[in-house]
This record gives structure tokens, C-alpha cells and sequence, in this order.
């Protein structure tokens, strides 16, 4: 956010313009137009990622693109606009991105480019990628995983037993990347992820979710049941792995903290997913305030609705503004001092269910019903207090990162 010259600036590049120009006119011309229907069918809107994969924004090239632009802002912008076009289909579109990106920010070279293309498919063929961690027993407590890894030495293979749940994706992607303990006495210090190649047998997918909110997103249970995968399937390899491994035995933590920043440096990009639903909320309440009279007037010139309209905007830009800080931070390599990347995320999913609630207001009896998109849009904002960290771990994070204290 500095310019050449050395001055704060907010100023985007021309290329990022031209990007949001680009994503958004998408989620505008084809997104929108198909968010009621995919809702309602409670189903993964395929028609609709091959559509993106055509012209190439469902694709590993537009994303590894995004997430390396200068800013880093590529990511947040992509994710606000699809987002703002509607979240089931936009996390339907970027819950690949969120699996590769475990692929790619801890593996090798070699499993970036064997696995990471296989899960986007190609136009007319496309498929999908899947992260796997949370478990019945282990949400927020990821240390309580109970999906077993263990290594067979002479087959050179790793079998995996475990059950997964809550995974976007699940058992309809090519690929999973799954989460798994290796060493249950080292808690996650002990624990590694695993690449699960498309058609591998054990692997079954087990109930879908009926959703509040984000139905047009497929969540459902993975069962692992003798799941065999090579060695080289080890994310980051068995080197690597092994020596994590005597470094936790030995009661140096250097390992957890690095796979905690990769956590916060995420935190960021779903965010902006959140700032993508309140900005289509308050824009849409906006222009209902404008149009809409009781009493001779439009409603919006009462003081109680342009005030509350005065706040969406202002909780809009605020939790955006986090949210570009913590991914202009991740991406200069800065030290997370006060947790920035969980306060972003925390501001931006809360914003997002105040936002909608009050755009509900603003439409009144029409803001309840499903002809209107704000009643789906509050449905879809929940899940951003719940999931990548709940609203509550957010803070525990944020409150350990101000105190200094070991805060439970
Ligand atoms: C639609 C959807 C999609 C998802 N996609 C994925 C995915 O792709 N991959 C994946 O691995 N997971 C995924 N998840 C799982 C998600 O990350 C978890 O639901 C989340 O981490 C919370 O875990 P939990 O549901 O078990 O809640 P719990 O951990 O049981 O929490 C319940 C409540 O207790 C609170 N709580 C827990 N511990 C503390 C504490 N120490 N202090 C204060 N409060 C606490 C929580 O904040 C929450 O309010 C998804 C979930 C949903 C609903």
C-alpha cells in the first residue's frame, strides 16, 4: 500500500481494476442470475463452474496469479466480487482454491504439480478439490483429531482410518487433502496432511448437510476406511515430516507456529468473502430505501434507516479495510503482531450477519420472503461466525496476541 515513491496509498494497480472489473461482471451477468435456483436445489452448480472454467477464472492459473499479486490484494478482490454476486456458488467456486492452497503452501514442488491442476479439471471436464480436518470430535479443537495415519514401511504406503466431517467438497472432489495424526501424543504437533488421489479406494463420502445458509455448496461427511496412498501422498514428505516430529519430542515448537501462520494468512481471503455478502446487502437495502415511500416519503429519508444505512456502509468499508491490511501484510511476509489476519476475519463474518439482519429491516415484510435476496443473503453470512475459526477462537487468538497471556 505504498506507492513508488515511498506514500501510503490505497490506490489499486490497473491490473487489479481490471480483474474486479472482470470477476465482477461474471458474478453479475451469470452468478446472480442463478443464485434462488442453486439454493434452493441444494446442489453443487456445475453448469456454473464450467462457465467460470471457460473463460478461465475457475482455474489454477487465474488463482496462483491472484495469490501472487504484489499487493495481495488479488485474492481478497476476487473473493469480495463472487461473493457479492452470491456466497453458496462463490464457495463453490473457491473451496478448491482453499484446498489447494494446503497443497501448496506446505508441499513440495513435485505434489504441487501432480496434484493442484488435478483438482480444477479443465473446461467441459471440471472438477473439484476438498480440505478435510474438521472431525465429529475435533472442530475448534483441531488438536483432538482422531484419524489415524500410519506408515507401511514395505509397501512404501500410508493407510488412513478416520471419519471427517463438515468437508466443503467432501466425497464429490478428485481430490481430498486430508488431516490426519500420526502421533497422537504430540496433539497437532503430531499431525500431517495427506494428499488422497482421485478413485482411491476406502475413501466414501457419508451424509450431505442440509444447510441454513451456503446451500449451493456441498458439505458433507468422508469416511476413511483403510485408505492406502503412496509415500510421495505425504504433504511436504516424510524428510520433512520426520524431522517435525523430533523437534515437537524434543519440546521445541518452532513447526506449530509456522503452520499457525499459515492459518492467520488465510484468515484474510474469507473475510472477504464476508465483505462480498454485506456489500450486496447494503447495496441492495440501499436502493430498496431509495425507492420504497410510506408516509409520502422514501423510507430511506427517515433518520432511523439512513443512520442505519450510514452504518452498514461505514462496518462495509472497515472490515474491507482489515481485510486488505492482514493480506497486504501476509503478503510482505509481516509478523502478525496482534493477530491481524483473525481480527479481519472476525470483523468481516460479524459485519456480514449485522449487515444482512439490517437489510432485512430496511425490506420489512419483503426482506423475509424469498423473493427477495437479502432474507438468503442473512442465511449465508452465518456460516462466517462459524467457520475457518469461529467467532470465539477468533478472539482467543486476538486476546493471546494483545495479552501475551496463555488465555483458554
Ligand atoms: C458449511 C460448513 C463448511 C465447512 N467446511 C469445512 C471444510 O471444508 N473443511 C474442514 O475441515 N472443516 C470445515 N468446516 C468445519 C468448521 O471449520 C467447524 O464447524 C468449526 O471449526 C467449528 O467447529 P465445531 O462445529 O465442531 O464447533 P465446536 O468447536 O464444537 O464449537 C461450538 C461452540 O463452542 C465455542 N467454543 C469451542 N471452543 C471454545 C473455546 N476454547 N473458547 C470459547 N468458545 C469455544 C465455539 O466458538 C462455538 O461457538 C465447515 C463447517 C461448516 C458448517
Amino acid at each position: 500500500m505504498t506507492d513508488p515513491q515511498g506514500m501510503f496509498s490505497l490506490e489499486l494497480s490497473d491490473d487489479l481494476r481490471e480483474m474486479r472489473q472482470w470477476v465482477h461482471q461474471f458474478a453479475k451477468d451469470v452468478i446472480r442470475p442463478a443464485a434462488a435456483e442453486w439454493d434452493e436445489r441444494e446442489e453443487t452448480p456445475w453448469p456454473i463452474i464450467d462457465e467460470a472454467a471457460k473463460i478461465g477464472l475457475y482455474s489454477l492459473d487465474f488463482f496462483a496469479e491472484q495469490w501472487f499479486e504484489p499487493a495481495g490484494l488479488g485474492i481478497p478482490i476476487a473473493f469480495e466480487e463472487l461473493f457479492w454476486g452470491d456466497a453458496g456458488i462463490g464457495l463453490s467456486l473457491v473451496g478448491t482454491g482453499l484446498a489447494a492452497v494446503s497443497i501448496s503452501a506446505n508441499g513440495t514442488p513435485d505434489q504441487i504439480g501432480e496434484w493442484v491442476p488435478q483438482m480444477f479439471g479443465e473446461p467441459g471436464d471440471v472438477k473439484l478439490g476438498a480440505f478435510c480436518a474438521s472431525e465429529p470430535g475435533a472442530g475448534s479443537d483441531v488438536g483432538a483429531i482422531r484419524t489415524r495415519a500410519a506408515y507401511d514401511e514395505a509397501a512404501d504406503e500410508w493407510v488412513i482410518n478416520g471419519t471427517k466431517t463438515w468437508a466443503t467438497n467432501g466425497g464429490i472432489a478428485n481430490v481430498h487433502v486430508v488431516v490426519a495424526s500420526v502421533d497422537p501424543e504430540l496433539g497437532t504437533r503430531g499431525q500431517a496432511s495427506f494428499i488422497v488421489p482421485p478413485g482411491t479406494p476406502g475413501l466414501s463420502q457419508g451424509q450431505k448437510f442440509k444447510k441454513h445458509g451456503i446451500r449451493a455448496s456441498h458439505t458433507a461427511e468422508v469416511v476413511l476406511d483403510g485408505v492406502r496412498v503412496p509415500g510421495r501422498c505425504l504433504v511436504g514428505g516424510k524428510e520433512k515430516l520426520d524431522a517435525r516430529l523430533a523437534r515437537a519430542r524434543e519440546g521445541r515448537r518452532s513447526q506449530g507456529q509456522a503452520a499457525m501462520r499459515t492459518f492467520e494468512a488465510s484468515r484474510p481471503s474469507v473475510g472477504a468473502m464476508a465483505v462480498g455478502i454485506a456489500r450486496a446487502a447494503l447495496e441492495y437495502a440501499r436502493d430498496y430505501a431509495r425507492e420504497r415511500e410510506q408516509f409520502g416519503k422514501p423510507i430511506g429519508a427517515n433518520q432511523a434507516i439512513a443512520y442505519k444505512l450510514a452504518d452498514m456502509q461505514t462496518q462495509v468499508d472497515a472490515a474491507r479495510l482489515l481485510v486488505w491490511r492482514a493480506a497486504w501484510m501476509a503478503r510482505q511476509g509481516k509478523t502478525f503482531e496482534h493477530a491481524e489476519g483473525s481480527m479481519s476475519k472476525l470483523v468481516a463474518g460479524e459485519t456480514a450477519v449485522r449487515v444482512t439482519e439490517d437489510a432485512i429491516q430496511i425490506l420489512g415484510g419483503n426482506g423475509y420472503t424469498r423473493e427477495y435476496p437479502v432474507e438468503r443473503m442473512h442465511r449465508d453470512s452465518k456460516i462466517f461466525t462459524i467457520f475457518e475459526g469461529t467467532s470465539e477462537i477468533q478472539r482467543l487468538i486476538i486476546g493471546r496476541a494483545v495479552t501475551g497471556l496463555d488465555v483458554r
